[in-house]
């Protein structure tokens, strides 16, 4: 067994890790977890206050889930989903269309967020070549500003945080883009009360002008999560609907961080009556324990991929050329369905709005810090806007949250920022005790600083 010297030695000399300046980066290197509890190689345990990165569900090395991944590997770890199918990912697919709003009824699987967009974006695209009455003009987008998707090629595309994206610039396609409905930040001569008529408008106007170019709308339901969770007004989500329903275009769901529970309901879209044409699932899927995702299609959209297996000389297929070999994977269809099953039987959503208070009252106490500028929060997500001395750049107000975090750290927290933004996204199983140790950790580190 290395030692964590020689593992600390090891990481920094091969591993290169996913958005972290490796120049500077400290390695901390987590041997085992347990609940909400995650335990570094020195023994020492810090609170998993993101979830891993916004997946974990109920806690880590849940017996439940863990026993089911067991039992699978005694049956088979991967068969493709290419031409053949197998128990569990037949069981996830049913479940997950019973599961969803609407007539989400078909369930095509993937292994990350960023390849369920792109397969979604593809499918949008197709379909317009191939529905009833076929629109092949329809090939472009309407992203949000300040969206986050995935990091794949289509993904980054839609995406449109500048820090993240701009780089790619040249490698991307165009898209269109309306500003970030940011229920906090308004401009000016906007009120909390027109928020959301002033966003739907601009919307409105592009889809007037352009739809007949567009096959699809993008968006994360509610709330922005990379953008530093940017909440949208009330109603917003409906409203996209209803116009995209208007102007005849096809509306793309991001749920990947905010469905399974995350923001209080099973899906984000069911807080606005949303039904999607096509809905994108991740992260918390398996509950936070292996990759995989789903793109749910409509009837209607499912449909127009109906074809003959050999067709007539310039006669289209109208399959859908696109695969990942692990996606469906046995072995993550098994843990996403033990996550569904422990989130009825432990009556996971029924304990949210209690955890949900007890966090507001956290974000209150911090909000009475000097340091703490804003607050923001829905369900189990939240976001604390830092604010440094007054005229600091926005890096100074990075550099504080880093700090705040490396506090944190020292009081068994452990927490990732977002710029200026601290991000808290517990796990939906912590425990009240638990959510308190987090709060009086949190509270502690920003006056620390
Ligand atoms: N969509 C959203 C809204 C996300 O936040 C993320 C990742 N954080 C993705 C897509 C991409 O998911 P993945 O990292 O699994 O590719």
């Amino acid at each position: 067994m290395p030692t964590s010297e020689q593992l600390y030695e090891w990481d920094q000399r091969h591993y290169w890790h996913a958005f972290t300046q490796m120049a500077t980066y400290q390695p901390l290197v987590i041997e085992k977890a347990s609940g909400v509890w995650l335990y570094d190689t020195d023994g020492n345990r810090y609170l998993d206050g993101v979830s891993s990165l916004w997946c974990n569900v109920h806690g880590h090395r849940h017996p439940r889930i863990d026993a089911a991944i067991r039992a699978q590997l005694d049956r088979v770890a991967h068969c493709t989903s290419l031409g053949l199918t197998n128990p569990m990912g037949i069981e996830l697919a049913k479940r997950l269309a019973e599961l969803a709003p609407g007539d989400l009824q078909h369930v095509f699987f993937s292994c990350d967020g960023s390849s369920a967009v792109e397969v979604a974006l593809k499918m949008a695209f197709q379909y317009w070549r191939q529905c009833e009455q076929p629109q092949p003009r329809k090939t472009t987008y309407i992203a949000l500003g300040d969206a986050y998707h995935g990091d794949t090629l289509g993904s980054t595309s839609v995406g449109g945080i500048p820090l993240f994206h701009a780089m790619f610039g040249p490698l991307l396609f165009d898209v269109l883009r309306v500003a970030v409905p940011d229920a906090h930040r308004l401009p000016e001569d906007v009120t909390a009360e027109t928020a959301c008529c002033h966003y739907l408008g601009e919307l409105e106007q592009l889809l007037a002008a352009r739809h007949e170019e567009i096959a699809a709308v993008v968006i994360e339901p509610l709330v922005q999560g990379a953008a530093g969770m940017i909440m949208h007004p009330e109603g917003y989500l409906r409203g996209v609907r209803q116009l995209t329903r208007q102007y005849g275009v096809l509306l793309i769901v991001d749920e990947i961080v905010t469905a399974f529970g995350r923001t209080g309901r099973m899906f984000a879209c069911e807080q606005e009556q949303t039904v999607p044409d096509l809905m994108c699932l991740g992260k918390g899927i398996t509950g936070g324990y292996l990759p995989l995702a789903a793109t749910l299609a409509t009837e209607e959209v499912y449909q127009a991929f109906l074809g003959p297996a050999f067709p007539a000389p310039g006669e289209n297929q109208k399959t859908f050329f696109h695969g990942h070999t692990y996606g469906g994977n046995p072995l993550a269809a098994a843990a996403a369905l033990a996550s569904l099953d422990v989130l009825e039987e432990e009556r996971v959503l029924e304990q949210l709005p209690t955890k949900s208070a007890q966090l507001a009252e956290i974000l209150s106490r911090c909000q009475a810090l000097p340091k703490v500028e804003s607050t923001r929060q829905l369900g189990l997500l939240a976001a604390l806007e830092l604010n440094a001395e007054q005229g600091s750049d926005r890096w100074e107000t990075s550099r504080l949250a880093q700090k705040v975090c490396h506090e944190a750290l020292g009081r068994n927290l452990w927490l990732r920022p977002l710029g200026g933004t601290l991000i808290l996204v517990p796990p939906l199983v912590i425990t009240h005790d638990e959510l308190e140790l987090l709060g009086s950790a949190l509270t502690e580190s920003i006056a620390a600083c």
